[in-house]
């Protein structure tokens, strides 16, 4: 999986193809899925939600640049599978989920498989983690309105922020914040995806109103 659809598809970093290697997939899919676990595809998880397509997880630590010592924000823990990924490339992974059973079991995934440096938090991302910021990264791996300020001013300077950004709740760009200054953020797109939503306070609402997906279009969605 990780030469002829990552590698080939252009991630080159050897540091992170190095890691994707190492972290076991099967074991952040639900057992019945297994099988599909080095198929290049997002998969169903607990609460209605989705552990993301490796090449997605990949293109988006990539465009993180984490290095070595670096603290990293993470929204939309999952499975935790990309936390296992980041907690190989950089120092100290900090990860919240919404859902009190994703947030459950990724702790005792991430803690069984011996990844000691990741902390897992139960509560509301778009508020991101105060007392731990600021972060040389964050990564959201929930699609949102736009990217919340409050996750912006927890960036250190020089800090990157990767998140899928939409109007419509399925379908986003991929965009990339660096903090250049105080308030002073420089912004790039680096593709179209379609990631399940943010829900929070600087996110959706919980329920959907009826025309969010209305007049979805076609776009070369990074798959
Ligand atoms: N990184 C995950 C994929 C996560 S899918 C993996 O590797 O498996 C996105 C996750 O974001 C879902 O689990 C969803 O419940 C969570 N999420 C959505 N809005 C959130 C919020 N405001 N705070 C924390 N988690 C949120």
């Amino acid at each position: 999986m990780v030469s002829r659809q990552i590698a080939d598809r252009g991630i080159a970093d050897a540091r992170l193809l190095a890691a994707l290697r190492a972290v076991p997939r099967e074991h952040f899919v639900p057992p019945h899925l297994r099988r599909f676990a080095y198929e290049d595809g997002p998969l169903p998880i607990a609460a209605g939600q989705t552990i993301s397509q490796p090449y997605i997880v990949a293109l988006m630590i990539e465009a993180a640049a984490l290095a070595p010592d670096d603290r990293v924000l993470e929204i939309g823990t999952g499975s935790g599978y990309a936390a296992a990924v980041m907690s190989r490339l950089a120092a100290e992974i900090f990860t919240i989920e919404r859902h009190a059973v994703l947030a459950g079991d990724a702790r005792r995934r991430l803690a069984q498989l011996g990844y000691a440096n990741v902390a897992v938090r139960l509560g509301d991302g778009t508020r991101g983690w105060p007392e731990a910021a600021p972060f040389d990264a964050v990564i959201v791996a929930a699609g949102g309105p736009e990217v919340p300020d409050t996750l912006r001013r927890q960036l250190r300077v020089d800090g990157r922020l990767v998140m899928p950004v939409g109007r419509r709740r399925s379908r986003q760009d991929l965009v990339r914040v660096r903090c250049r200054g105080e308030n002073d953020f420089a912004e790039d797109v680096l593709g179209c995806v379609s990631f399940v939503p943010l829900i929070g306070a600087e996110g959706w609402p919980e329920k959907a109103s009826k025309q969010d997906d209305d007049g979805d279009q076609a776009c070369s969605v990074l798959e």
